[in-house]
């Protein structure tokens, strides 16, 4: 069988034994991923709050004002998605993608169907079979579409509230109709599309084309003894139906290994080593073990190691920003409407404003306090402000002095802010000004 690549494979690199179980192992992965899927949104791991503008990032409840932290947070995920795309090519759509999870999923199921169809209906013509397991295959789809909606629009929405909308059948408001619509794409999806969408529509098999390399790893046919037997089990094993022999550059084979353990499964049983394999590029020393383990982890050049520093340091900034950052963001300026005004029993007022956010999970009090300005005290503000989780607010008081405090003009003045929890002593320099 003539193939694309004609590298030739170290002897030492050929060191997969006969029978490989990357399907067990990929399942056990899925399944994992599957759990992490429903769990990110569930329990605020992961997910964006477009009603409230919220970002939850394990555990911070990030404000999308925050940009530094929003900012380094989309970086930190792109670079990671180029790195794994770099490093270890499709891994993400063979072993993690929810996509193909649920397409595999729902092709397990269907043949089941049709299996127990046949066994039980062996007098029904063909075609009510295929119509009954058609119409049982629809009936499982259906709820099981809308639990992958209610999934996946929690990444957008709080579940509990959507949990609402559900309960009321609400496809009147635009959540409402947001929501059925998916429903209606995510069945559709999983009922004519499933590994389709992977080749037709998902834009990250194209971006990882861009993005491997020669270095990247791949499945590889190479068979320089002629030991194929012609028997087409990996293709028949192949779930997106195509024939690793042509090239192990196809756009639509995802790297899964379903292939591998078919061909070291057939020829295990005649004594012979798989031709078909993991390998880094199509240098073929994908398993070569005498190699450094950096390389045999897929570190085999300098761009890598630069792409993983890279990570690192986004990783690193990422932390310290969600370490330094304050539950309760505080904004004191001045309101120069007026420059100041006097009181009828001659004390000198300036108007100031506050803006405060609680950005944290409990209640937060402030309490604020002039310095540097003799007799000076704060009026028009309750003593302890306190902010609900998630509360905002904007509020005016004055810097009250005695004439006798201050100069004429320009006085410094520092007003003090303690808050809990966060910072407590907080300053700001500011300006009073007395005619
Ligand atoms: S060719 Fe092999 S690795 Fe590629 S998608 Fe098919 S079974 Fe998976
Ligand atoms: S499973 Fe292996 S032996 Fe059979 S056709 Fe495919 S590559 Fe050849």
């Amino acid at each position: 069988m003539s193939t694309q690549s004609q590298t030739r494979l170290p002897a030492k690199s050929r060191t997969i034994l006969p029978g490989t179980h990357f399907h067990r192992f990929r399942k056990t992965v899925q399944a994992v991923c599957f759990v992490i899927f429903v769990t990110l949104p569930l329990f605020d791991i992961m997910r964006i709050d477009l009603p409230r503008q919220r970002f939850y990032f394990f555990g911070a409840e990030l404000w999308i004002s925050e940009f530094s932290i929003v900012f380094l947070t989309l970086m930190f995920l792109w670079i990671l998605i180029a790195a794994m795309a770099m490093i270890y090519g499709r891994f993400w759509c063979g072993y993690l993608c929810p996509q193909m999870i649920f397409s595999e999923t729902a092709n397990s199921i269907e043949k089941s169907i049709i299996r127990l169809t046949n066994k039980r209906m062996p007098n029904a013509g063909s075609r009510l079979r295929r119509f009954i397991a058609a119409v049982a295959f629809g009936l499982l789809l259906l709820p099981a579409s809308v639990v992958v909606t209610f999934v996946f629009v929690s990444y957008f929405v709080p579940p509990l509230d959507l949990f609402h909308r559900l309960l009321s059948l609400d496809i009147r408001t635009a959540g409402g109709i947001a929501g059925a619509s998916v429903t209606l794409v995510t069945f559709l999806d999983f009922a004519l599309l499933r590994q389709r969408f992977c080749t037709a529509i998902c834009p990250y098999g194209y971006l990882q084309n861009m993005l491997k390399d020669k270095h990247t790893l791949l499945v590889h046919f190479h068979d320089p003894k002629d030991e194929c037997i012609q028997c087409s089990k990996c293709v028949r094993a192949c779930p997106m139906g195509i024939d690793i022999r042509r090239s192990s550059h196809q756009l639509e084979c995802t790297h899964c290994a379903e292939c591998i353990d078919a061909c070291s499964g057939i020829l295990g049983k005649l004594g012979r080593q798989t031709v078909i394999q993991y390998a880094w590029g199509d240098s073929g020393t994908g398993s070569a073990l005498k190699t450094s383990w950096l390389r045999r982890i897929g570190l085999r050049d300098g761009k890598r190691i630069a792409v993983l520093v890279l990570l690192l340091v986004y990783a690193t900034g990422l932390s310290i920003a969600i370490g330094l950052r304050q539950p309760v963001l505080l904004r004191i300026m001045p309101d120069r409407i007026t420059l100041y005004s006097i009181a009828p029993d001659g004390r000198i007022h300036n108007r100031f404003r506050m803006l405060a956010s609680n950005r944290g999970h409990v209640q937060a009090t402030i309490s604020l306090s002039v310095a540097d300005l003799e007799g000076g005290s704060i009026e028009g503000i309750s003593e302890r402000k306190t902010l609900e989780p998630g509360q905002s607010a904007q509020v005016q008081f004055d810097v009250v002095v005695p004439p006798s405090s201050v100069h004429p003009g320009v006085n410094r003045i520092r007003i003090l802010a303690d808050v809990a929890p966060g910072k407590i002593g907080q300053q700001f320099s500011e300006t009073f000004f007395a005619p």
